[in-house]
């Protein structure tokens, strides 16, 4: 059979409602603004299509749907008619026109790769961790962390009282740096409520430097269980995460720092992190798989992440988390956090995800 051909790239609004209002250091949302995007590959009479969903973060205002829309609109031309190599050089292009839209690119570089390992009638977690990690072992379970927002206390701690009980065992809660004492308040009550859990601190870029140390510090007198400081300030200011990270209180995690691999080149040669919270979401396949090479030779761990993609969306990340075994954490858990549809690609159990 020839190549399979590109015969249609479609994309359509997917607003998802949040069961709970998001809330991080970025800002407040109750409806994840995304866009879900089909590509269709055909070869002879047969057609095998694959979806992406491109999400909304508040992270990147900028990067929005009509950004997305934009980017689609220039690029979606030109891939139709293309086989499924050239559509891959034209994607490494894209990302480095002007109205590159990384989070529309992801959802494309997700739906081909999808619909490629349709046609090649191989299961996607085999086919995602071939591409880029190298290598496919069984598929195996993984277990993922649980999100807590910046939600005042009692919020917070019921939250984390019925996360332990559908046996959570990570839970990521959020900061914002606005207000350290309410931080310390909401981590103090999620370590009650849950006392087993390890805490994934995400600061979302919230904290200045020094303010992030000292923060730290406090975590660490209050014997709270911290694996992982995320973000804890801007993005661009990477000499700062390396200041926090020098400081050696707590692990630095990077996340909004790191979305092209250019930025994890730099990072990594600072010193700015020691786990890099990777998302296809926010890199696309072609950049995380960059992004894991440059981990794996500076020794530094990765975690798996999402944005607020519905199981739809989020479905190439459990398969290659569960396909590769490459990612130490796994914060694969925004299908649990939006009101979407349901997937049968993979399955979710508390924690744990499986794919057949
Ligand atoms: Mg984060």
């Amino acid at each position: 059979m020839n190549d399979p051909v590109i015969a249609a790239v479609t994309h359509a609004p997917w607003n998802l409602p949040l069961r709970q209002p998001f809330v991080t250091a970025r800002g407040r949302k109750t409806v994840s603004q995304n866009l879900l995007i089909t590509v269709t590959l055909a070869g002879g009479s047969r057609r095998w299509t694959g979806r992406g969903e491109a999400s909304a973060s508040l992270a990147w205002p900028d990067d929005a749907q009509p950004a997305m829309r934009q980017c689609l609109h220039a690029l979606s031309p030109r891939l139709i008619g293309a086989p499924a190599r050239r559509a891959w050089h034209d994607l490494r292009e894209a990302w480095s026109a002007p109205n590159a839209s990384p989070a529309a690119l992801s959802a494309v570089e997700c739906a081909l790769a999808t619909a490629e390992a349709a046609a090649a009638g191989l299961p996607l977690w085999r086919a995602l961790a071939s591409r880029m990690v190298g290598v496919a072992t069984r598929p195996r379970p993984v277990m993922t962390s649980l999100t807590i927002s910046a939600w005042p206390v009692s919020m917070a701690e019921a939250a984390a009282r019925a996360a332990a009980r559908r046996g959570f065992r990570r839970l990521k809660v959020k900061v914002t740096g606005a207000n350290p004492d309410d931080d310390l308040a909401r981590l103090m009550a999620v370590h009650r409520a849950a006392p087993r859990a390890t805490l994934l601190v995400d600061a979302n870029q919230g904290f200045p430097p020094r303010g992030a140390i000292a923060f730290a510090r406090a975590m660490r007198l209050l014997r709270l269980p911290v694996a992982l400081f995320e973000q804890p300030v801007p993005a661009a200011d990477v000499e700062g995460m390396a200041q926090v990270a020098r400081a050696r209180v707590v692990p630095v995690a990077a996340d909004e720092s790191v979305r092209r691999p250019a930025e994890a080149r730099r990072l990594l040669a600072e010193g700015g992190a020691s786990v890099i919270n990777l998302k296809l979401a926010k890199s696309g396949l072609l950049g995380a798989r960059e992004i894991i090479r440059l981990a794996r030779r500076a020794r530094v761990d990765l975690m798996l992440g999402c944005m607020a993609e519905s199981a739809v969306g989020l479905a190439p990340s459990v398969h290659l988390a569960c396909g590769s075994g490459a990612f130490r954490y796994i914060d694969l858990d925004s299908h649990l956090l939006v009101d979407g549809p349901k997937t049968t690609a993979f399955r979710t159990r508390g924690p744990r995800l499986s794919v057949a």
